[in-house]
């Protein structure tokens, strides 16, 4: 399948060429058709598969053909026509580079909006007329309440990574802003998960929408090789600085639970050699981007991010992801290893385990409908003589911790078998193998 057969305009295979890319990937194949017809869809894709391009690349072949049909008179300003909401700014900027990438010459212009910075520059950008506009949902309204941007044209609407946008609390926000847009429009909804709270707002937003799955629903991206070792909590960060060191890994993004803890981590692994930055909701913008562009420079080697600073950090070529700490949401698991793996790269995710927190892992494994292969780090070992952590999902600390993440947003879900296997000394390695 070349992109030439999916009847894109010409100019847009220009862009693509230009960007390098040889083919359509799997969610570009089977989602550019039914886009190009008009229909809504509901996509089952995370990030990395591709599919910014699977909806941006359809959105301005048909932008292309509304102006074609429709030519701008000399004193009107370009309508708004096509909005993306994402949840967080990181892939806000990311979706924003593709729409600048895919649509460089054909005279199809974008905007970015997204809070924590100063508003005034988006409304004068959005004063000039754009044709796109990708926004985090809180901006949004700002901007539609100082009347700065008019929905009433538009006929094309992305939620990237609904469930996150679920999952932060974002629904009277969407509810809100989709009073503003007609319903003569074209609904495209992606999400990594599929849970009820998404089937929900599908039937809220879409019509007849077709469901597109490329990968098996909650499945991480095929090429993304797993593991799991099993270590004592205060040898951690020993072994993640001599795992990075010794097996020469560069560009290694590293998951924690808090913001505290990714900068601690930060601090000891630098003190190790090996250079490492922070990137969280408490640091300001421009420090969360002057981290991300050493780090892709690779002029960091590691960067410790905790779950809601990583949501759509898209960084070329990265191979590994080390989860210090395995999450209390399974689906961020997902969501965290799908940082490497992309678009066709192999990755290697490579989770820590303590003694007590097999229940984390087996509520991930069931999830993943999948088990992921158990480990001992040769020389670090678990010590079988230590007495094990109590079950942590109910003890005081995972209660303030999920405490911290409902403030931060995050949703924190039932949880099913969460005791199975707590108290298995063997670290659940004896019956996995
Ligand atoms: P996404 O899932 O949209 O975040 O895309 C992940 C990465 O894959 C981005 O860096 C894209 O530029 C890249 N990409 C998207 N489509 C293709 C393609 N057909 N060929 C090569 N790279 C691609």
């Amino acid at each position: 399948m070349s992109f030439s057969s999916l009847n894109l305009d010409t100019r847009l295979l220009a862009s693509l060429n230009a960007a390098g890319y040889d083919q359509p990937t799997p969610i570009q194949t089977a989602a550019i058709p039914v886009l190009l017809t008009g229909k809504d869809i509901m996509a089952g894709a995370q990030t990395g598969t591709g599919k910014t391009a699977a909806f941006a690349l359809p959105i301005l072949h048909r932008l292309l053909a509304i102006r074609e049909d429709n030519p701008l008179r000399s004193d009107e300003v370009q309508p708004l026509r096509a909005l993306v909401l994402t949840p967080t700014r990181e892939l806000a900027q990311q979706v924003y580079k593709s729409f600048v990438k895919y649509s460089g010459d054909i005279g199809l212009s974008s905007a970015i909006a997204y809070g924590g910075v100063s508003i005034n520059p988006q409304v004068d950008a959005l004063a000039e007329g754009v044709d796109v506009l990708v926004a985090t949902p809180g901006r949004l309204l700002d901007l539609m309440q100082k009347q700065a941007i008019s929905l009433s044209q538009l006929k094309f609407l992305v939620f990237d990574e609904a469930d996150r946008m679920l999952d932060m609390g974002f629904i009277i926000d969407i509810q809100r802003i989709l009073k503003r847009v007609p319903s003569d429009r074209q609904t495209m909804l992606f999400s990594a998960t599929f849970n009820d709270e998404i089937f929900t707002l599908s039937k809220n937003i879409l019509k007849e929408p077709e469901l597109i799955e490329v990968d098996a629903r909650n499945t991480t991206a095929a090429k993304v090789e797993q593991m799991v070792y099993v270590v004592d909590e205060d040898r951690k960060r020993e072994l993640t600085s001599f795992m990075i060191g010794s097996k020469n890994w560069q560009q290694v993004l590293i998951f924690v639970r808090t913001k505290q803890g990714a900068d601690d981590l930060a601090k000891e692994m630098c003190k190790d050699g090996i250079k490492t930055q922070s990137i969280h909701g408490d640091k300001s913008q421009g420090a969360r981007e002057r981290a991300l562009e050493e780090f892709k420079q690779g002029k960091v080697r590691a960067l410790v991010a905790t779950d809601v600073a990583a949501r759509g950090l898209d960084i070329q070529q990265l191979q590994y992801v080390i989860n210090y700490e395995l999450p209390y949401i399974a689906e961020d698991y997902i969501h965290r290893i799908g940082r490497t793996g992309r678009a066709g790269l192999e990755g290697l995710a490579v989770s820590l385990m303590c003694m007590g927190e097999e229940y984390l892992l087996e509520e991930i494994e069931a999830v993943l409908d999948d088990r992921v292969p158990q480990s001992w780090f040769p020389g670090y070992e678990p010590d079988l003589t230590k007495p094990v952590a109590k079950n942590k999902k109910n003890s005081r600390s995972a209660q303030k911790s999920r405490q911290k993440d409902r403030a931060y947003g995050i949703k924190t879900g039932n949880r099913s078998s969460a005791n199975k296997g707590a108290n298995n000394r063997s670290g659940g390695r004896n019956k996995r193998r």
